[in-house]
């Protein structure tokens, strides 16, 4: 039988670290508490880091801080050293897409990886006992992945309630699904309304660099960029004024049932949700 991550953790020679990626999102801020909660000897040990692309809302910011204050330790940032635009700017201006996503790459994974260096590392991952997906796993040798809540059996229903009773449920899951970049193109059109509500000022940086690459043509097949396709947009189905605008008509057309939800608490509400589509998968360094 294999090892249980925590005895796999516990008899790891000296020099080895133990990490854990804060990414804002629910999971792995409930890891960080179910760790110091349950395995305080484990948790001393513990190195938190963030990576920062310099794109993050406050919300994710005011989650690491109380989380900083409940751990008693500090959540390391990291970055890479350059901003977005200088990352946009080398990659011929165009946006980052589901079919061309260097922006994990260059701001997220590339800081984890000089983070660890060649240090032997076990990464904690906050993948749960009932999704089937796969967190981001490096290829690099020196680093072992270990997935407790998926073999201690923590379920959806069991993070919420861990992070009820501690730091409490970030706040921006009142109206977006996941953590990540304020721009992020796996928003869905009704998150994309929550962002233009909640930070019109982010909402219109997103629009400019929209119109900024409109006039690029851009194929949604293969992620490049062609003489003759479509005008470059963040999400496929059109310009975000567009894809806004056809949430707010959903909401119109729904008005009973959007004023029957509003009845509940969001935190009530997130619980019975899906933020684990498959799209997820792809984005889980950022949102896990
Ligand atoms: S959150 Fe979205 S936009 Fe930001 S790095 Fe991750 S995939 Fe890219």
């Amino acid at each position: 039988m294999s090892k249980k991550w925590h005895e796999l953790a516990l008899e790891a020679h000296d020099g080895t670290r133990h990490v854990l990626g804060i990414s804002g999102g629910k999971d792995s801020a409930a890891l960080a508490v179910y760790i110091k909660d349950h395995y305080p000897q484990i948790a001393e040990q513990m190195e938190y880091f963030f990576t920062d692309t310099g794109a993050e809302l406050q919300e994710v910011y005011d989650t690491l801080d109380k989380l900083e204050a409940y751990l008693g330790k500090p959540i390391v940032r990291l970055s890479s050293s350059r901003d977005f635009n200088h990352w946009l700017t080398m990659h011929d201006n165009m946006l980052p897409s589901v079919k061309a996503r260097w922006c994990t790459r260059v701001l997220k994974i590339k800081p984890f990886e000089e983070f660890v260096g060649d240090d032997p590392v076990i990464s904690y991952v906050g993948i749960r006992a009932d999704e089937n997906r796969e967190g981001y796993v490096s290829h690099k040798s020196n680093i072992k992945a270990v997935f407790p809540f998926a073999q201690d059996g923590i379920v959806r229903e069991d993070v919420f309630r861990i992070l009820e009773d501690s730091i409490g449920i970030p706040a921006y899951y009142e109206w977006r699904s996941r953590s990540g970049c304020f721009f992020c193109f796996f928003q869905r059109q009704e998150e994309w309304l929550g962002l233009k509500r909640r930070h019109p000022d982010l909402f219109k940086i997103a629009v400019e660099m929209e119109e900024n690459v409109s006039q690029r043509k851009f194929n949604w097949s293969t992620g490049e960029r062609v003489e003759a396709g479509n005008g470059y947009t963040w999400h496929q189905s059109g310009k975000l004024e567009e894809l806004v605008g056809r949430a707010e008509l959903k909401e119109r057309e729904n008005k009973e049932k959007y004023n029957a939800k509003a009845k509940t608490s969001w935190q009530e509400r997130i619980k019975c949700e899906d933020d684990d589509e498959p799209e997820d998968k792809a984005c889980i360094i950022c949102s896990l």
